[in-house]
C-alpha cells in the first residue's frame, strides 16, 4: 500500500493536515526529524502511518501514563492489536509475558523511566527497531520544563538500541530548545519542520482584577453564558472541586472536577464523559487535557496564570480543533505571579537539604535520609541525577546548588515573560508570536482583547448545540453496548 492508501484505509482520512505529509516523507526516507506542529494537528499520525510501511517496531517515548493509554486505546479502536504500553502499571506476570512477546508488537509505548531498565533495553537491542519517537520532546531541554532526568539520556538509549532513525515531536519549543533536542538526541541527517504556534480561530482575552473574589464572581457570571464544552484550569486541586460545586449552584448542569489526586478509574470516567458530551465543563488542574482528542472545545479558561508561555499555548490549544471560533480567557488578579514563583521555589531541594543529602549519603541508609530531609520525589530525582554526574564528592553539593540556581533563574524568567504578556498593551497574538520568534501576520476578525474582539460572539444562543446532542447519543449507545 502507498501512504495515501494507508491514510484512508487504516486511519479513515482523505487528506493530510498541515505538516503531516512532509514529516512522514522524511521519516520514510530514514532522516532524523524534528517536527513542531501546532496542538491539534494530529502529531501522532506522523509515526503511526510510517509504522505500516517500515520494517520493525516503532518505539514511542511518552511522558505521561494517561497519554500513553489514550494513544493505545485509539490505535485499538482503529483495529490495531499489535500495540502495547510499558509503564509502571504493568504488574509481574503480565509484564513478563509482554516482554517475552515484545518483538511481535508494531507499536511500543514506553516512559523514559521504563526505557532505562536493563531488561527492557536488552530486549529492544535484539529487535529490529524501525523508528524511535520522542513525544513532547521539549522535555529534553533540562532547564525550562519539569525535571525528568531520564529524558536527558535518550540520546544514549538511542545508540544502545542500534541507532534507529529518530522522530522528535513537540507543539511548542523556542529555537534554543529545538537545538537542545537535536543535539541531545544525536541527530545525523537532521530535517526540521516548524509550523506556527498561531491558532487563528482561538481568540485570547485577559481580564484583570484587584482581588481574587472579583475573579470568582466574573467566572460564575461568564461560564453559564459561554458556548460549551469548555475547560477551566486551576492551580490547586482543592479549587477544582470547590468551583465545580459553585458552578453547579450557578446553574451549570454537567460540570465535574478533575485532578491528579483522584484515582485512575474516576479520572478515566470523567475523561470519557467529557469526550462523549455527558459533561460539558471540567474544572481541572493541568493534569487534564494532554492527549484528549476532543474537537469541539469552545473555551479554555485559566483561573490562575501558568508559569510559562509554553504551557499557556499548549493548554489553550485544546480549544477549537474543529476550526470553529473558540476563546481562551485568562483571569488575573494582582499578585497572581506569586503562585508559580512559589511552585518553582519548592520544586527543587533547598541548600540545606542538598548539603545534608550528600553529607549523610555515605553514612545513612537512603530511605531514612529521604524521610529525615522530607524530600519529594522530584527533589530526590534531582539529587540522584547529579550525584552520578560528578565524580568528586567533595565538590558535588556546591555544583548542585549552582545548577539549582541556574535552573530557577531560567524558570523565574519564564514567569516574568508570562507576566509581561498579561500586562502587555499590544496585540496578544503578536506578543505571543514574538516570544516564539515568529513573524506576525494580520489579526483575525476575533483576535484579542487589545485589538479586536466581541465577547458575546462566544455566548450560547438558547438552542441546544447539535453536536452536544449527538455526542450524548453516542455515549448512551456506547454504554448500552458495553453493558451488554
Ligand atoms: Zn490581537
Amino acid at each position: 500500500m502507498t501512504k495515501d492508501e494507508i491514510l484512508q484505509k487504516v486511519f479513515g482520512y482523505d487528506s493530510f493536515n498541515q505538516g503531516q505529509e512532509e514529516t512522514i516523507e522524511a521519516v520514510l526516507n530514514g532522516d532524523d526529524v524534528l517536527a513542531m506542529l501546532p496542538t491539534g494537528t494530529g502529531k501522532s499520525l506522523c509515526y503511526q502511518l510510517p509504522a505500516y510501511l517500515l520494517e520493525g517496531a516503532v518505539i514511542v517515548v511518552s511522558p505521561l501514563i494517561s497519554l500513553m493509554q489514550d494513544q493505545v486505546e485509539q490505535l485499538r479502536i482503529l483495529g490495531e492489536r499489535r500495540v502495547v504500553a510499558l509503564n509502571s502499571f504493568l504488574n509481574g506476570k503480565v509484564r513478563e509475558q509482554t516482554l517475552r512477546h515484545l518483538h511481535q508488537y508494531r507499536f511500543i509505548y514506553v516512559s523514559p523511566e521504563m526505557l532505562r531498565m536493563e531488561t527492557i533495553l536488552n530486549k529492544l537491542k535484539k529487535m529490529k527497531i524501525a523508528l524511535f519517537v520522542i513525544d513532547e520532546a521539549h522535555c529534553i531541554s533540562q532547564w525550562g520544563y519539569d525535571f525528568r532526568p531520564d529524558y536527558l539520556n535518550l540520546g544514549k538509549m538511542r545508540v544502545w538500541i542500534g541507532n534507529p532513525p529518530v522522530l522528535a515531536l513537540t507543539a511548542t519549543a523556542q529555537p534554543e530548545v529545538r537545538e537542545d533536542i537535536k543535539e541531545s538526541l544525536q541527530f545525523k541527517n537532521p530535517k526540521e519542520f516548524v509550523y506556527s504556534i498561531d491558532r487563528r480561530n482561538i481568540s485570547m482575552v485577559v481580564e484583570k482584577y484587584d482581588h481574587h473574589l472579583q475573579k470568582k464572581e466574573r467566572l460564575l457570571e461568564l461560564v453559564p453564558q459561554f458556548k460549551k464544552p469548555g475547560i477551566i484550569y486551576f492551580s490547586s486541586k482543592r479549587l477544582t472541586e470547590e468551583f465545580a460545586e459553585f458552578l453547579r449552584l450557578n446553574g451549570v448542569k454537567n460540570v465535574a472536577a478533575y485532578h491528579g489526586g483522584m484515582n485512575q478509574e474516576q479520572r478515566i470516567l470523567i475523561q470519557q464523559q467529557f469526550l462523549y458530551g455527558q459533561l460539558e465543563v471540567i474544572c481541572a488542574t493541568s493534569a487534564f487535557g494532554m492527549g484528549i482528542n476532543k474537537k469541539n472545545i469552545r473555551f479554555v479558561i485559566h483561573y490562575h496564570m501558568p508559569g510559562q508561555m509554553e504551557s499557556y499555548i499548549q493548554e489553550i490549544g485544546r480549544a477549537g480543533r474543529d476550526g470553529k471560533d473558540s476563546i481562551a480567557l485568562l483571569l488575573y488578579s494582582t499578585g497572581d505571579e506569586m503562585l508559580p514563583i512559589r511552585l518553582i521555589e519548592q520544586e527543587l531541594p533547598e541548600e540545606w537539604q542538598i548539603n545534608a543529602y550528600y553529607n549523610l549519603s555515605a553514612t545513612k541508609n537512603k530511605l531514612k535520609i529521604v524521610e529525615d530531609l522530607k524530600l519529594t520525589e522530584t527533589q530526590l530525582r534531582y539529587l540522584d541525577y547529579y550525584s552520578n554526574d560528578f565524580r568528586d564528592k567533595q565538590a558535588i553539593a556546591g555544583k548542585v546548588i549552582e545548577m539549582r540556581k541556574i535552573r530557577q533563574e531560567i524558570k523565574l524568567k519564564k514567569v516574568w515573560e508570562m507576566s509581561n504578556w498579561i500586562h502587555t498593551k499590544e496585540c496578544r497574538r503578536k506578543k505571543a508570536l514574538i516570544y516564539f520568534q515568529e513573524s506576525y501576520k494580520q489579526s483575525p476578525e476575533q483576535c484579542c482583547d487589545l485589538c479586536q474582539l466581541e465577547l458575546s460572539h462566544y455566548f450560547a444562543d438558547n438552542v441546544e448545540d447539535h453536536e452536544v446532542k449527538r455526542e450524548s447519543w453516542e455515549w448512551r449507545l456506547r454504554k448500552i453496548l458495553i453493558e451488554k
